[in-house]
């Protein structure tokens, strides 16, 4: 069990928090693998439109249960139990996990205290799509991935500059991409 030690920004707004978090339909979270159907797999290939629509067992046979239950059904992983909440100084970008658009540039990620990676903001304004969500009797800014439409997360608008926008996301929705890779992949290991 993880306890957060709030932020500053958490005891302003302790209890908007508790209600703008990501979570309330929590979902067993597993760590992006290398073994995970979506490793295993191309990315899908994109209609003439540019986007992928693929069918609900398209999709299951890429992702994993969990992450098919928070791209594909807008749920959401268990705070602090995702691969990318804390604040780790990586250079990257960060994909969709289902279609791998890149979204995030680690420019842009920042510590919450929520236990979920956070952002100000997409690298470009096209990559996500903005969808109003009032379930759970909030009414929330959903994010979807503008490619394939899976559901990544909420933004909210406490976040710190230059946006002030706080986009909440799962780490089972995204997938980082170094900017550097670590060392160049033996060819023929397998
Ligand atoms: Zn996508």
């Amino acid at each position: 069990m993880i306890r957060f030690r709030p932020s500053l920004l958490l005891l302003a707004a302790a209890p908007a928090l508790l209600l703008s978090g990501c979570g309330e339909s929590v979902a067993s979270s597993d760590a992006p693998a290398a073994g995970s159907p979506a490793a295993a797999l191309a990315p899908p290939t994109p209609g003439p439109d540019g986007k992928v629509r693929l069918t609900a067992a398209e999709w299951r046979a890429r992702l994993t249960p969990a992450q098919f239950h928070i791209l594909r059904e807008a749920g959401t992983e268990r705070a602090g139990s995702g691969a990318y909440w804390r604040t780790d100084g990586k250079v990257g970008v960060y994909h969709c996990a289902a279609c791998d658009l890149a979204l995030f540039d680690s420019t842009s990620k920042f510590d919450s205290g929520t236990g979920w990676p956070s952002f100000t903001g997409p690298i470009a304004a096209d990559r996500i799509i903005n969808k109003v969500d009032t379930t759970y009797g909030m009414v929330r800014t959903e994010n979807v991935c503008s490619r394939c439409e899976s559901h990544l997360g909420h933004s909210f608008e406490d976040g710190p500059p230059p946006t002030g926008l706080r986009y909440c996301m799962n780490s089972l929705s995204l997938r980082f991409v170094p900017a550097t890779p670590p060392a160049a992949p033996e060819t023929g290991s397998k």
